[in-house]
């Protein structure tokens, strides 16, 4: 794997050379999330699931649509800053208290994202990349069978896939 990472890495650096080389442009590294979730360290999306739809931005949510990316997480795994973060406060997605109605909103590399499903360990202060922030809700007991994940929404609501 740390080949392979070695590799995609080199191409980046040869594709950004190249993309300088004939538009004389600046190429800016794209931020992208380090792991946010124990036992999912390359970040898997969430697919569909038959019951509950899919875990795509954009994707339908009856009339209206799912305005973040899910990552696959299971129920009480940890949850680590996918970047040094500034943690803003706390993030409720339902606002109805139901077991998996908590999160939190945190800002880095100059963006500003909540967690949903998420129990926060604190809710000011920093924390450096790989540093728990907290764990995963009992998704199964409020939507059983799904996919259990960490939902991403941008603060600006705009697509996160560019992240990952
Ligand atoms: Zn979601």
């Amino acid at each position: 794997m740390e080949t392979s990472t070695y590799r995609i890495m080199h191409l980046d650096i040869l594709f950004c050379f190249l993309v300088l080389a004939v538009l004389s442009s600046s190429c800016v590294d794209q931020v992208k999330f380090g792991p946010l979730c124990g036992g999912n360290p390359d970040n898997m999306k969430r697919g569909c699931d038959t019951k509950y739809g899919c875990g795509h931005y954009g994707a339908s949510r009856g009339s209206k649509k799912h305005m973040g990316l899910d990552i696959v997480c299971s129920d009480g795994a940890y949850l680590y800053a996918p970047f040094d973060v500034r943690i803003i406060g706390r993030a409720k997605p339902y606002g109805n208290n139901n077991a998996i109605d908590d999160g939190i909103t945190l800002m880095g590399e100059g963006l500003c994202f909540k967690l949903f499903y998420v129990m926060p360990d604190q809710l000011s202060g920093t924390r450096f990349k790989y540093e728990k922030i907290g764990r995963l809700l009992p998704m199964q007991k409020v939507y059983p069978g799904i996919t259990s994940h960490v939902h991403v929404q941008m603060c600006d609501k705009s697509d996160p896939t560019k992240y990952f």
